[in-house]
Formats: structure tokens, C-alpha cells, sequence
């Protein structure tokens, strides 16, 4: 099965992702976490995506592309999540060779659902676990129990209103681009995780009922 997340900032792509790739067996690629990494280890992708991801801006694509490609080399079965992003990147996407999306599932939440899960976001530095403020997090991780729990750099609300903007004015029209190809699932992306994900599974269900035997 090969999958697409999309979605503003905030509406829990990364953790949705993480739990479809495991309950389906999938290669889970998150771009997002792939910079995140590459300018932790100072790596030549990390120097020079440190200003846009700093600034919420999107990287430029010929430097993402080949980021993109070479993670989905091998894999058959894949949930993609924070790429594509751009109508450009959409269309890359399509031209890879063995990429034949079987869905997009795009989470919507309001703007200020997103704004306010972004300012009380904390992530583990050991495990990467992601808890919000608002949910009671106390000062060690409650997946790992041992990592401490920052906010990310770009969630300053200053940078998220900027990704937020970037969203609407890029991101949006990839929504539109695949509602129009007929892949897109749309799904309510508030409430609890747990609500969520059982919306996630109702929509994807079918297409593991369907199998990859098809293709
Ligand atoms: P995310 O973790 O998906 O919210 O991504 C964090 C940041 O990484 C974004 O604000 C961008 O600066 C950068 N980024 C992630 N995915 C992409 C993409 N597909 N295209 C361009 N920039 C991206």
C-alpha cells in the first residue's frame, strides 16, 4: 500500500503516520524528520536546509528531491508524510518509478486547532515521542520515561504562522490536485488521537481488503 498524509502543521500527521506504518507494515518517510536530522548532525542537507526549516519556509525541492527518491528506492509499501507539499513535488512524486499512490489522506483541522496543539507541543530528545502541554506532560517522556521534553525550534509562534501561510498557499492546492485524480480521503483530524486514528483506519481499510495483488 502506498500513502500520502497530508494536512497543515499541527493536524498530527507524524503520529498518525507512525501508527499506520506500523499497524500496516509500511516504510514510514517523514521529510520533516529527515531535515530535523540532517541539521542535528550538521550533515551538507542539513546546512542547507537549516534556514528554511528555522523559518518555516519550504526547502527547495532540488535539494529535497533526491532525499525523496532515494528513500523510496526499495520501498513498495510506504506511508509518505510532509512530502508533497507543492504542486511541483506532487507531480515528482507521480514520476518516480514504482510509485502508484493508492491514497492521499488528508487530515483537516482548523487553523486555530493547529496553532494551539503547535504552541503546546513537546518532543522527547531521546525517543522523539511527542506529548502536548495541555495534555498534563510532566518534565520526563512518557513513552520512554528518560528523554526530556523540548519544544521544536520551528514551533515558535511566529514560524508557525508562517508555515501555516505556506500551507494554505502551497499545500492546499496539492489537496485539490489529488481530490480532483479521485485518491483523496478526507478525514476530521480533531478530537483525540485515538478518535483520529480510528478515522484514519475506516478510511484505509478498504484498500487493505483490496491488497496490493491488484496491482
Ligand atoms: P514537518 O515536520 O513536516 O512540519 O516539516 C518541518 C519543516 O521541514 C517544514 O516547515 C519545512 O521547512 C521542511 N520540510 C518538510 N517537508 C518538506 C517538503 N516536502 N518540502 C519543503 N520543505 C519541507
Amino acid at each position: 500500500m502506498q500513502l500520502v498524509l497530508i494536512g497543515p502543521p499541527g493536524a498530527g500527521k507524524g503520529t498518525i503516520a507512525e501508527k499506520v506504518a506500523a499497524k500496516y507494515k509500511l516504510a514510514h518517510l517523514s521529510t520533516g524528520d529527515i531535515l530535523r536530522e540532517a541539521i542535528a548532525r550538521g550533515t551538507a542537507l542539513g546546512v542547507r536546509a537549516n534556514e528554511y526549516v528555522e523559518t518555516g519556509r519550504l526547502v527547495p525541492q532540488e535539494v529535497l528531491g533526491a532525499v525523496v527518491a532515494e528513500g523510496l528506492r526499495d520501498a513498495k509499501d510506504f506511508v509518505l508524510d510532509g512530502y508533497p507539499r507543492t504542486l511541483e513535488q506532487a507531480e515528482f512524486l507521480s514520476g518516480l518509478p514504482h510509485v502508484e499512490l493508492d491514497a492521499v489522506v488528508y487530515v483537516a483541522v482548523p487553523e486555530e486547532v493547529a496553532v494551539s496543539r503547535l504552541a503546546g507541543r513537546l518532543v522527547c530528545t531521546a525517543c522523539g515521542g511527542v506529548t502536548n502541554a495541555d495534555d498534563g506532560a510532566a518534565e520526563s517522556c512518557a513513552f520512554c520515561g528518560s528523554g526530556r521534553l523540548e519544544a521544536r525550534a520551528d514551533d515558535r509562534l511566529d514560524t508557525v504562522k508562517r508555515r501555516y501561510e505556506v500551507y494554505v498557499a502551497e499545500t492546499e492546492p496539492v489537496v485539490e490536485y489529488y481530490r480532483a485524480a479521485g485518491i483523496l480521503r478526507e478525514i476530521d483530524g480533531t478530537g483525540s488521537r485515538k478518535a483520529v486514528f480510528a478515522r484514519v483506519e475506516a478510511a484505509i481499510g478498504p484498500l487493505v481488503a483490496c491488497g496490493d495483488d491488484n496491482r
